[in-house]
């Protein structure tokens, strides 16, 4: 065991404060990383405050970590030490279900172990990366190419992937109209990402506040959802609407833009359920879906687009001592675009 300084909220709604945690011996399969920043997410936030349900305490959240492999197993083949790498929202699976099997361990079928507020295998709970080192097995960790940076590329470990994966799934590319509803930290990311696949981008936003930088990263057209001439503009105008909202909205409003076949996929969640009429998807042969992260195959699928079309996250860097300021500024949507933590701080 080592032990390692970290940031921890001790109780639901405390804030976090530095603290120090165990770390289990690296094993055979085992990567011990020195994590050099950490992404915050907005699910962060909701785990730490029991906004998703009862938690386990104290917790180390983050699950968005760049890092350097500094010590490997014997059974380690994937990795050296010196090697930059990342891990994102899960540290192992079952392995052995249809999902896993296939590479999408994110929908493990005896649930994937998550990066922190989660039980391991051994039984210990999981800590995060707002901490100076973590261990995973080899086969959940990432590796980030050289061309980019890791303070950028932390984010790419959630919000990258968790917007990849279902512009990848639905065919985002050359000839398609996209619309990203909400330009946050994961809508920022959807807007990069889809251009870069080749798409036609429309951010949907709730005004044109941020108009400007939508532009800049990306989206080709820029609407409010909060005129309602937008949704008469945009009638049945979009192959794919990926939204990152996770206040109430219309759904059936916007369904109301996609073209036959085409599909709206959630990557956010009211936290309330929500009513629709169901001829919002009769009319029109419509998909109303989500997507949750991606597998580990395709989260390394996603780290080499990236960098092949030199893409990574908008980030403020801070220091731990900021983390709890940080997370009242996410919660008014007051960051461009992501928050990212100096592990070098804790
Ligand atoms: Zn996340
Ligand atoms: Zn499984």
């Amino acid at each position: 065991m080592t032990t390692v300084a970290a940031y921890a909220a001790p109780a639901a709604k405390a804030p976090l404060e530095r603290t120090t945690i165990e770390r289990r011996a690296v094993g055979e399969f085992d990567v011990l990383i020195d994590i050099k920043f950490a992404g915050i997410c907005h699910s962060d936030i909701h785990q730490a405050r029991e906004g998703w349900g009862e938690a386990i305490f104290p917790m180390v959240p983050g699950h968005e970590i760049a890092g350097v492999v500094s010590e490997v197993g014997s059974g380690v083949t994937k990795f050296q030490v010196g090697d930059r790498v990342g891990v994102g929202c899960m540290v192992d699976s079952c392995r052995e279900c249809e999902n896993c099997l296939r590479g999408e361990e994110q929908y493990c079928l005896k649930g994937m172990v998550g990066t922190y507020n989660a039980v391991g295998k051994d039984g210990q709970p999981t800590y995060g990366g707002y901490s100076e080192k973590i261990v995973v097995d080899e086969n959940y960790v990432l590796r980030i190419p050289d061309g980019l940076s890791l303070d950028v590329a932390a984010p790419l470990l959630c919000a990258g992937i968790t917007t990849y994966s279902p512009l990848n799934h639905w065919n985002a590319g050359p000839g398609k109209k996209v619309a990203v509803v909400g330009l946050g930290g994961l809508g920022h990311m959807a807007v990069k990402i889809a251009h870069a696949m080749g798409a036609e981008v429309t951010v949907l936003s709730q005004s044109l506040r941020k108009k400007d930088d939508g532009l800049k990263l990306g989206a080709d057209h820029y609407h409010a959802t909060s005129d309602p001439k937008t949704f008469e503009e945009l009638a049945g105008t979009f192959d794919l609407i990926v939204s990152t909202v996770s206040a109430p909205m219309d759904f059936g409003a916007l369904l109301s833009l996609l073209r036959v076949d085409g599909a709206l996929v959630n990557v956010g969640a009211p936290e309330e359920p929500i009513a629709l009429n169901l001829f919002s998807v009769i009319g029109g042969r419509k998909t109303l879906a989500g997507s949750m992260i991606g597998g580990i195959r395709e989260t390394q699928e996603m780290l080499d687009f990236c960098a092949e079309h030199g893409i990574g996250a908008e980030i403020e860097l801070i220091s731990a001592a900021e983390v709890n300021e940080a997370y009242e500024r996410v919660l008014a949507s007051d960051v461009r675009y992501r928050f990212v933590i100096d592990t070098a701080t804790i």
